[in-house]
């Protein structure tokens, strides 16, 4: 299998109704819904899209920022070998957390904190996905990717992949896009 394929299987066995609370009945629609405190757990084919992009395998290094529901985590903690989230809100935080670690994943590092300055201390990142919309790319997260790395993010209503090959950067507009917003110092 390669690395799309992987992904995809990992993706249907995925049980999103795991990481909602309300509307869980409504859990294999392919909407996002709300998950408390102005923000949303994603829609699935666009969870898929974007960790397909983002073109993990076993050895990736990935932050996340917005960890939210943890729906996306957990899609990026099976695709790669480990997976650093970054969430502001205490309750989502401490409720993801819980909930990841509940049902038995292990290679997550979790932080409440604001994830557009990204996370220092454990760069660099072969991967960064994030999962708010910025009003422009965030430096600290291109800082913090490694070279030759990738970072898909919604800036406004576009979905960016940005590439880093030998310090270069490159952008693709993959399409339309709309996120609950990335909130921060950047
Ligand atoms: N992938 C998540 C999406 C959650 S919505 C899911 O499917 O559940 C986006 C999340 O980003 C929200 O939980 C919001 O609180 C968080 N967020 C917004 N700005 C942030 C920032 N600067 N740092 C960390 N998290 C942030």
């Amino acid at each position: 299998m390669d690395n799309k394929e992987r992904i995809i299987k990992y993706y249907n066995d995925l049980d999103r109704s795991c990481f909602m609370d309300e509307y869980k009945e409504q859990s294999h629609m392919d909407n996002p819904f709300p998950i408390g405190f102005g923000q949303t757990i994603s829609q699935p084919s666009l969870v898929l899209k974007m960790t397909i992009l983002l073109d993990l395998d076993k050895n990736s290094k990935v932050l996340e920022i917005g960890t939210g529901s943890g729906y996306q985590t957990a899609l990026l903690s099976k695709a790669s070998k480990i997976v650093y989230t970054v969430e502001r809100i205490e309750e989502l935080h401490i409720r993801s957390k819980e909930r990841l670690t509940r049902l038995g994943y292990t290679n997550i590092k979790y932080k409440l904190g604001d994830g557009s300055s990204g996370w220092k201390e454990n760069a660099p990142y072969d991967r960064i996905m994030v999962t708010a919309s910025a009003s422009k790319l965030p430096n600290n997260l291109v800082e913090q990717l490694a070279p030759n790395g990738k970072m898909v993010i919604p800036v406004g209503t576009d979905l960016i992949l940005m590439t880093k090959t030998n310090g270069e950067i490159k952008k693709e507009v993959i399409t339309k896009v709309i996120f609950v917003s990335l909130v921060g110092d950047y």
